[in-house]
Parts: C-alpha cells; structure tokens; sequence
C-alpha cells in the first residue's frame, strides 16, 4: 500500500512502513503502508501547489459535479468500504455503514454548496461606486485526522475545502491507512484531476512536516486536544489557518420527569456505541436522585447484555478498542475509578474466546462519581461511563459545565421550560434534547468550545469559514476621483 501524489501511487522515499492491523485480531495484519517523511511531504505539496492554480479557476459548479459523483460512487463501494473500515479499527459494520454514509451526504451537500458560495454586496459611501465582499480559496489545505471516522471526518474537512477551489494533502491516521486510500480511489475515479487531492501516509513526523511547510495555507486537524494544541501554537508563530476539533467529556442529563426508557437508550448507544471511541461519547451520566437508583439497575442490566466481538460478525454491538496503547490507557483509568469509586459493572479486558486476540474491554461503569475524580475529568476515549447524582436543575447544568471540554451535550426532560434553559445555559457546541450526545448531520454546525476548538465549525456553510478567506472589491465608476468624508484610511 502507498501514499496517493500527483494522481500516482508512490511508496514513502524513506523505505520505512508500518503495519496496519485488524484490532479485533491482531494476527490480522491488513497491510504495510509507507512511514513518510518530510520529503514525501514536500512532493505531495509541490503536487497541490501545482494542481492549485487550474483547480481554483475551474467553474465552482463543475467542482461540484466531481463531488457529486464521487458521493455516487461511496454509494456504490459502500459496503465494501465499510468491511475495511471495520477491519481496520474495529467499530460494528452497521457503525461504519454509518460512516460512509456521513462521507456521502458530505459530498451531496459540498456539491449543492459550490452553486452557493454565497458573498454579499453592500450600499457605497460615495457615488456610482459599488461594494461587494466575497470568498476566495486559500491554497494547500493540510488535513490531518483520527482514526474513529475514518472517511467522515475526513470528508467533513477535505469535500468543502475542493469545493471552494483548494487542493488537499491529507495525513490520515496511522490506525486508519486503508479507508484514506479507498477515499483516494474514489475521488480519482469521479474526476478529479492529478494534485488536486494527495495522501500521505504516517505519523506524527510527516503531520509536522504538513504543519511546517510553507505552501501550506491552512491546516484542518481532527484528534486530541493535546496535539492540536500544540498545532496551533505553532500555526500561530507561522501565521497559519487553523481549525481544531479535539476532546470531548460529553455529559447527558436525565431529570425527573425524563422517559426513562428513551434516556436508557440514549445512554447505552451513546456511551457504548464505536466502543466509546467518539469525540462526542457519552463519558459523564447526570442522574436526578428521584431516578437515580432505578436508572442504574436498569442500566447496569442492559450494559450487562451488550454483546461484544468483532464488528464484522452479525450480532455484534461494541467492537474492540484501537490498539495496544488505546487499551493500556483505558485499563489504567479503570485501575483509578476502582479506587476511587464504586465499578458497578465491566472494568475489565475481556479475553473471553477469540476476544484473547483482540484489544476487547467490557462496558464499564462507575456510580458515586463527583467532579473530583478522574474518570469524570479526564477524557478515556472507550467503553467507560462515569456516573453523578444532582438534586436539581441546577446543580445538573452546573455538574456538565464543570468540564475543561466542550463539544457535546444532551438533557432528557419532559419541561419544556428546563430543556430551553438547558439549550441556553449548557457550555457546549452541541445540545441534543430527548436524544444522545451522538448523532451529526453534515448540513449543522459541528464542533465544541473551551478544550474542544479554537472557534471554527466544520459541517453546514460554516465550514467554508474554514477553507476560505473573504476578498472585497470596490468598483468606482464615476469616472474622476472620489475621496471618503473622512480621508483617513
Ligand atoms: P492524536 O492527537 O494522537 O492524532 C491525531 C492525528 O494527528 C493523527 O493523524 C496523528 O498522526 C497526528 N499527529 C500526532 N502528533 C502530531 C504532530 N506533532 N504534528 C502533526 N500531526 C500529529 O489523536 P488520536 O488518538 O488519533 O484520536 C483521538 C482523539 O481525537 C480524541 O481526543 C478524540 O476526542 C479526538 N477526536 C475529536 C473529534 C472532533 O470532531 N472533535 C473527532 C474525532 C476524534
């Protein structure tokens, strides 16, 4: 397997590779893809740079065209990306179907926004004189992502940013090679001419080496709030473009007066689904005490039942967790909730079969959880709820914006009036009422505050805010000289 430069597949000019293996059996190895380095960079944005110019002159709408069909073609391919996504980093295949699907409606909707790249016109100070402000693409986008969307993600950043007349070097994560090329193939297919879309394959030296380059306008990052941290500190000294989508400690809210049933399903898709590993899980529960102990029965019961394996076997509902690291990381945290909470079901590695060859951990979840501990604090991307009990309203609302993240949120009422104050009052990007903290649309805003961004939004029109930059023009067709009132600028 290789990088994808200038529409040619080429292996790294280091020699080096890694091995991409199959999480739920790690005697599965998927293949060796090239290990890049800055030179395997620089030729992939000397591709874009070149492709740029051609690329930001052609028609937006005939941009569009090409997305369009490559949305056809995810459509065709769907369920055989889907296996290879599974395979690769292991959540169910109705999950990656899922996915894809987020990829499609992503290449629908960027297609319908190049006849749409709306900018405005404004009323002059002066005579016969028009204003008018519109966008313009930047150049190179650097795209660098996790691997727990391996084609949404990615399509969220990568379709809007073509669409606007940009060209791509995109550095998929080293857990997710495979699904990056397949997206590769996909885009050649539906036409998209040589340089215009690149991937290099690697790790954190080749996602350094896009962030340092020169040619490289803007850089889209998708992954932890530590590296994206440090990745925008140094955009900032080189006076790069950033977007950040990091962390998250996502908290739902069941009150009272809450459907207990729909919260239960709520809760248990949205800890446990993709194995906890979404940006947006939910890691934090908020219980009313009037509920808390039925609540709990109930979902331990249920959390009890989930069946876990490989995602590519029918029946399966929690996949195993990443990789090797991933699941030290998670049993470590574990090991701090036992100590210093109450584990009331899971907190261990299942080996149980098969699963002996896989990175599998039980559901798990901790009651008796205050602001405090760790587990309630610190983000543990897996299988891992951490459960608080409030009085009130208030003291839930205050419990979820105790947090250094903010991405997404959800409160299950049957009040009206506590589920608009909750839309208001909760620090977040997201708020979803009467349903998980799960579930984007490609067509809304998407992204968080505090520890999760730095301002930006993918998803909807705002992420043209991202991949374009605004450019105004005065036309002047009075024929002589016209100066401001005030003529000081
Ligand atoms: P990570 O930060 O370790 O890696 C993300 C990407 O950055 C990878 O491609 C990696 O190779 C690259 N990278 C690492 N160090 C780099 C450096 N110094 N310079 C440039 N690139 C570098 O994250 P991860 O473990 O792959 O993903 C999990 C994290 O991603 C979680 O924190 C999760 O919340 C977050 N995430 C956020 C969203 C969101 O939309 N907010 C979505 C998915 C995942």
């Amino acid at each position: 397997m290789k990088n994808y430069i200038n529409g040619s597949w080429v292996a790294s000019e280091t020699g080096r590779t890694f091995q991409n293996i199959n999480p739920a059996d790690t005697r599965d190895v998927i293949g060796e893809f090239p290990l890049s380095s800055s030179s395997d960079v620089q030729d992939a944005v000397a591709a874009a740079s070149a492709a740029y110019n051609s690329w930001r002159l052609m028609p937006a709408p005939k941009r569009g065209d090409i997305l369009r069909l490559a949305g056809d073609i995810f459509t065709r391919r769907k369920d055989e990306l889907a296996d290879i996504m599974t395979r690769e980093m292991g959540k169910t295949v109705t999950e990656t179907k899922g996915d894809i699907q987020e990829a499609i409606d992503t290449a629908y909707y960027a297609a319908t926004e190049t006849r749409r790249l709306f900018g405005y016109t404004a009323p002059s100070e002066m005579s016969n004189k028009m204003n008018m402000s519109f966008r313009m693409p930047i150049g190179v986008c650097g795209i660098i992502t996790a691997w727990n969307f391996p084609i949404a993600v990615p399509s969220w950043k990568i379709l809007p940013a073509l669409a606007a007349g940009n060209t791509v070097v995109f550095k998929p994560s080293d857990d997710s090679p495979h699904s990056a090329n397949i997206f590769a193939e996909i885009l050649e297919e539906a036409g998209l001419p040589a340089g215009v879309f690149n991937v290099v394959h690697g790790d954190a030296e080749a996602g350094s080496a896009i962030v340092e380059h020169p040619d490289v306008r803007v850089v889209g990052f998708t992954g932890s709030t530590q590296t994206g941290t440090a990745i925008a500190a140094r955009c900032g000294q080189l006076n790069k473009k950033v977007s950040l989508e990091m962390g998250g400690k996502n908290a739902q809210i069941v009150m009272q007066d809450a459907d207990l049933e729909l919260a239960l399903d709520g809760v248990l898709w949205g800890a446990f689904g993709t194995t906890g590993q979404r940006c947006t899980a939910t890691s934090r529960l908020i219980l009313h005490e009037a509920i808390h102990d039925q609540f709990i029965d109930r979902l331990i019961a249920l959390a009890g039942k989930l069946v876990l394996g490989d995602g590519r076997k029918n029946g399966t509902q929690v996949g195993p967790v990443i990789n090797q690291r991933q699941l030290d990381k998670i049993l470590s945290y574990i090991e701090i909730g036992k100590q210093q909470t109450t584990c009331v079901t899971g907190g261990f590695r299942d080996v149980e079969g098969d699963k002996q060859h896989g990175y599998f951990v039980a559901p798990t979840i901790f009651t008796g959880v205050t602001a405090e501990h760790t587990t309630f604090r610190e983000e543990i991307f897996g299988p891992v709820l951490s459960v608080s009990k409030v009085s009130s309203f208030e003291e839930a609302v205050a419990l979820a914006n105790d947090c250094s993240y903010g991405l997404s949120s959800s409160i299950y009422t049957r009040d009206v009036n506590k589920a608009f104050a909750a839309m208001r009052d909760i620090e977040a990007g997201i708020t979803y009422i009467n349903a998980p903290t799960i579930g984007a649309e490609a067509h809304m805003p998407f992204g968080g505050i505090k520890g999760t961004g730095n301002g930006h939004r993918e998803g909807g029109w705002t992420v043209f805010d991202i991949f374009t930059e605004w450019k105004t023009v005065y036309v002047d067709y009075s024929g002589h000289l016209q100066r401001a009132q005030i003529d000081n600028y």
